[in-house]
């Protein structure tokens, strides 16, 4: 028994019900598939329980610095595990309901719930069904990595997933990876009450940021309480009695780590292996990254996949933008690519780290005339005001088009600041604009003209 429809959606992740929306908008008959939670990894165990658990951490850090604005908290300042947690399901829960009733509202879309594989390059089976379509479009996202350390399957371990269900206080959590997101959880449980413990296989903590960035992050880490291991090779995974440990060769310090609970943050693998995509003989790289070109088709024309199963992007705005390059694409003719966006997102510790552009090292590769200018948050009045001036901005332009090649912003308000010279690149108007506008005062972004004026070749 089979069905046809005008497009088939696998995965319901930040790019698929937009574009099933469009799509039915247009006419078309649309079958969406999910086989677990409506709104995929952002919306259930990615940005937006984070960045919940991350308000709740800040909202307890503030609360202990009472003292420093002027307030006074009668006794200690404890976090409540399970109301955080509640607070999390409420919010994240919403948008997960959200997606689900938008989709199940839609005129010509078809919301199936079953795991989707490929029969064949224009048919795809659902439990017992077979659904069929010209033209079928992937959005299957990603999952924690599990690599095989040693003895990692007889010890308890969480991943992203797990970890956003925890609604109690672990004693100490040991995290393996000191890349985004073991940063945002290390932050987030210390700030808890939990002794953390980051352990990071490389030199230094979040390696494709440049080492001014890595070493500022450590040190206000540090400051808190964080205790950091770097270098950490041959890692693997024990269990001490009612403990569990992570042990390694690192030439500093002692070559375990003992915890209650360990935390694995060591990378992302797309949803790719049980998609069934060699009977449709949709390629895929060396990691099961799924091969697109600039408008995000597939080896197998009518075969589309946007979001991080694709290896372009891996973030929320990336997939939601594949969705508009590919929808643009199809309903408008309108010639979007991938190769035309700037890259750009954020850290969300606190300070929040926001990048946009090319790092030192990328810029230094290309060879350009560069001139770069870097000054700490202790400069701008509004970090003074907030009592939150660590970190610092870093900016640098191209010397002779004077266009903005990059920005890190380590601060309070990067991740919104950053955006500021973001539209400018897209404009590929020359920093001077930045520099000659009159902002708001007092902001974070009215810092960034004295900045711009600043700017010096690197030393
Ligand atoms: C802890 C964490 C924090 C993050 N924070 C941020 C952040 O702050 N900002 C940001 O921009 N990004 C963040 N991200 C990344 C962001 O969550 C993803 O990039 C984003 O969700 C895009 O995912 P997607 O659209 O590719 O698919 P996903 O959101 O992963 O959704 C894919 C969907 O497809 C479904 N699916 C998979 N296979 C099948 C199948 N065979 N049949 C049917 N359904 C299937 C899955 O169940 C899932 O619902 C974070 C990620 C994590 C893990």
């Amino acid at each position: 028994m089979s069905r046809h429809f005008d497009a088939i959606i696998i995965g319901t992740g930040q790019a698929g019900p937009s574009l099933a929306a469009r799509l039915a908008a247009a006419g078309m008959t649309v079958a969406i598939i999910e086989r677990h939670k409506f709104g995929g990894t952002c919306v259930n165990t990615g940005c937006i329980p984070t960045k919940t658990l991350v308000a709740s951490a800040y909202a307890t850090h503030l609360a202990r610095r009472g003292a420093e604005f002027g307030f006074v908290v009668n006794g200690d300042v404890r976090a409540d595990m399970k109301r955080v947690k509640a607070r999390k399901e409420e919010i994240s829960g919403r948008s997960n309901k959200g997606v689900e009733e938008w989709l199940r509202g839609l005129t010509n879309c078809t919301v199936i719930q079953g795991h989707a594989r490929f029969e064949s390059p224009h048919s795809v089976s659902v439990d017992n069904e077979i659904l069929e379509a010209s033209k079928i479009f992937i959005n299957v996202g990603g999952r924690a990595t599990v690599p095989e350390f040693p003895h990692i399957h007889d010890v308890p371990f969480f991943t992203n997933s797990s970890m956003v269900d925890v609604d109690f206080l672990p004693e100490h959590l040991v995290i393996v990876g000191g890349s985004y997101i073991g940063l945002e959880f290390g932050q987030m449980y210390r700030r808890f009450g939990s002794e953390v413990t980051i352990v990071e296989m490389g030199p230094r903590l979040i390696g494709r940021e440049d080492e001014d960035v890595s070493e500022a992050l450590r040190k206000i880490l540090e400051f808190e309480g964080i205790r950091i291991r770097l270098n950490a090779k041959c890692i693997s995974l024990a269990k001490r009695g009612a403990e569990v440990a992570v042990r390694m060769d690192c030439a500093d310090g002692p070559p375990e780590v003992s915890g209650t609970h360990i935390l694995l943050a060591v990378g992302r693998t797309p949803n790719t292996h049980d998609l069934g995509l060699d009977r449709a003989g949709v390629a895929t790289d060396e990691h099961g990254y799924i091969v697109v070109d600039d408008q995000l088709q597939t080896s197998v024309p009518g075969i589309w996949a946007m979001g991080d199963c694709n290896g372009r992007g891996g973030f929320t705005h990336t997939s939601y933008n594949d969705y508009e390059i590919v929808a643009d694409n199809l309903l408008n003719a309108d010639h979007r690519r991938v190769s035309d966006r700037i890259r750009t997102y954020a850290l969300y510790t606190d300070p929040p780290l926001g990048r946009c552009g090319m790092t030192d090292s990328e810029i230094l590769k290309c060879g350009r005339a560069v001139l770069t200018a870097k000054l700490p948050m202790s400069r701008v009045g509004r970090a003074i005001e907030k009592g939150e001036t660590e970190g610092f901005i870093k900016v640098s332009v191209d010397a002779d088009t004077k266009q903005i090649l990059g920005a890190a912003i380590l601060g309070t308000g990067g991740d919104e600041v950053v955006q500021v010279l973001l539209d400018v690149m897209y404009t590929k108007s020359p920093y001077t604009v930045v520099q000659r506008a009159m902002n708001i005062h007092p902001t974070v972004a009215e810092f960034l003209p004295t900045i711009l004026s600043k700017l010096e070749p690197p030393i």
